[in-house]
């Protein structure tokens, strides 16, 4: 047996290029363009954690690999429901089928809404009964306290602003192609609560502009 043999120091980072490498090479042997995490796990390598923590995330790995993102399949109601509202934020407007397509505006495809509720009209009216909950009962005492709104209240605080900014009447119904916030009338940092009457839609400039008189 040999004495002295090599041995690469341990802090030695694993090159990105191998990372990706051994990631195509993973896809190609399956003969898939599609790899999860749990595939590569049993195929690959090295551990998964090495390339979020590289690359950010999995799906990052996966497009500097040029190999397609896995979507997740099964998301919560809670994040399917949060995917509308942002589409309805961005139209202005109750988003049809093909909004929900439109990978620049929707992150979950009306195909998986489809298969969920049983058709899109299924999906909306669901949505719409799920935002209009009674939330001060259900959700008000735990929610006031929290910075971010959820997405009833969102939803409850466009609706009453029609979708538009409550300073300038901007609307992307109207063609308005910024986004609108949701905005505390008194800073949350200055006490002010997460609870409708202390909440307004805001275009991006309006809530600019406020910030600046703060
Ligand atoms: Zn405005």
């Amino acid at each position: 047996m040999d004495k002295f043999y090599y041995q690469p120091p341990k802090s030695t980072p694993v090159l990105s290029d191998v990372l990706i490498e051994d990631l195509r090479f993973v896809a190609k042997q399956l003969n898939v363009t599609r790899v999860s995490q749990e595939t590569y796990q049993k195929h690959g390598k090295f551990s998964t954690s090495l390339f979020k923590r590289r690359f950010g995330s999995w799906n990052k790995a996966l497009l500097e690999a040029n190999l397609e993102i896995v979507r997740v399949g099964i998301h919560t109601e809670e994040a399917l429901f949060e995917n509308i509202l942002k589409v309805w934020q961005k139209k202005g407007g109750q988003p049809t089928q093909s909004d929900m397509d439109d990978a620049s505006i929707s992150n979950i495809t009306s195909g998986v809404y489809k298969k969920r509720f049983k058709g899109w009209t299924n999906a909306v009216k669901d949505f719409i009964r799920y935002a209009n909950e009674n939330y001060v009962i259900t959700a008000k005492k735990k929610e006031e306290d929290k910075r971010d709104p959820s997405v009833k209240l969102r939803y409850q605080v466009l609706k009453r602003d029609n979708f538009s900014c409550v300073q300038c009447g901007a609307s992307p119904a109207k063609g308005y192609l910024g986004e609108l916030h949701i905005d505390h009338i008194k800073a949350w940092s200055k006490g002010g609560k997460t609870e409708i009457i202390n909440l307004q839609t805001l275009c991006v400039q309006c809530n600019l502009g406020k910030s600046n008189l703060d």
